[in-house]
């Protein structure tokens, strides 16, 4: 994936990039989306994670104009969004559920007619985006007969024809494969760090968004229900010992005499997340034994990042609604 390699031609933008106060959205019984309040900032990736049905679309329809709220606001750039206003268009690039493209068009006439359609007369535009989005071995086919992959290549080609300011990407990683997902990776990181550019894009797999975004906000049935950077995810995904002994109070006392600080489980149990006691459960066990308490049950514990989610939407197997 190769950058732009030119200057910045577009000023960022001091304002924040997308703030929602209180979005909502209803349609008949279904609150689609429901008093979502959001504030991204200028060079962020801001994913919008959730299962199916949590209420991404819905909102990245509102962020665009493209659909009307039931109540609360949103403003882009500083300017607020209203349904069909063209206002900030020029400054935001979008890619909404399955890019659609002239089937017959080849690539490069697709991205000739995008770059019409938004009023771009860039001179390089064109190649530009091909080379970003590697297209150019397929740049003289027919969009109809291109992968999921590649397709989604071209709405993103798309969407990034005339420079925008804010990328708002519905599902970008959608038909992507590892390796074409670590490209889009590069190239969004590319944009918000070398060129100022914000995202905002949705998934509903967290490992995917774990890889692409800054800042991750969690929707579920429409509400937003947490908010975390990317890099403290890492922390949720952390080893830990779990110990089982018959007297939890006196193992207590014994492993914060010897410098640990371990926590109860919920059920019974304790929780060591210091990294020695990870590294030498060994240790543990022989100064509980010492102690009179001999562990039941010693054990190195690690949540999957999946496991986190799905907790936190009530959603794993465990926890199912
Ligand atoms: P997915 O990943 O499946 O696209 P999502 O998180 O994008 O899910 P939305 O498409 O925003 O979710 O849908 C949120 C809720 O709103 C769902 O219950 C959906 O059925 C409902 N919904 C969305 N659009 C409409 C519509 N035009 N008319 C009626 N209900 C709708």
């Amino acid at each position: 994936m190769r950058s732009r390699g030119e200057a910045v031609t577009t000023p960022v933008s001091p304002v924040t990039a997308i703030s929602t106060s209180n979005l909502t959205k209803r349609y008949g019984d279904v609150v689609a989306v429901d008093q979502l309040s959001l504030r991204i900032e200028p060079s962020e990736i801001y994913a919008l994670l959730g299962l199916n049905g949590a209420g991404k679309t819905t909102t990245i329809r509102m962020l665009l104009g493209m659909a009307r709220p039931t109540g609360g606001t949103v403003s882009v750039l500083g300017a607020p969004v209203r349904l069909g206003g063209h206002a900030v268009w020029s400054r935001v690039g979008y890619l909404v559920e399955t890019p659609a493209a002239y089937p017959e068009l080849t690539v490069i006439e697709n991205l000739q007619v995008a770059g019409r359609l938004r009023g771009s007369t860039r001179a390089g535009a064109v190649e530009e985006v091909i080379a970003q989005l590697g297209l150019a071995p397929y740049a003289d086919h027919r969009a109809r007969t291109l992968s999921l992959g590649n397709a989604q290549r071209l709405g993103l080609a798309k969407a990034l024809i005339d420079r925008p300011e804010i990328l708002i990407l519905d599902e970008p990683a959608n038909g992507l494969d590892p390796a074409g997902v670590a490209e889009i990776r590069g190239l969004l990181h590319d944009l918000t760090l070398e060129h100022g550019v914000t995202v905002v894009l949705s998934s509903h797999i967290l490992t995917e968004v774990a890889r692409l975004a800054t800042r991750i906000g969690i929707l579920d049935d429409g509400r937003l229900v947490k908010e975390i950077h990317a890099s403290d995810l890492a922390a949720q995904a952390r080893p830990r010992l779990g110990v089982t002994v018959r007297d939890p109070a006196a193992a207590t006392t014994a492993l914060q005499a010897a410098g640990f600080a371990p926590d109860t489980n919920g059920e019974g149990g304790l929780v060591l997340s210091d990294e020695r006691a990870v590294r030498q459960p060994d240790l543990i066990a022989t100064l509980l034994v010492e102690a009179g308490c001999p562990p039941t049950r010693l054990a190195v514990e690690q949540d999957d990042l999946e496991t986190y989610f799905l907790d936190l939407v009530g959603a794993s197997p465990a926890g199912a609604r």
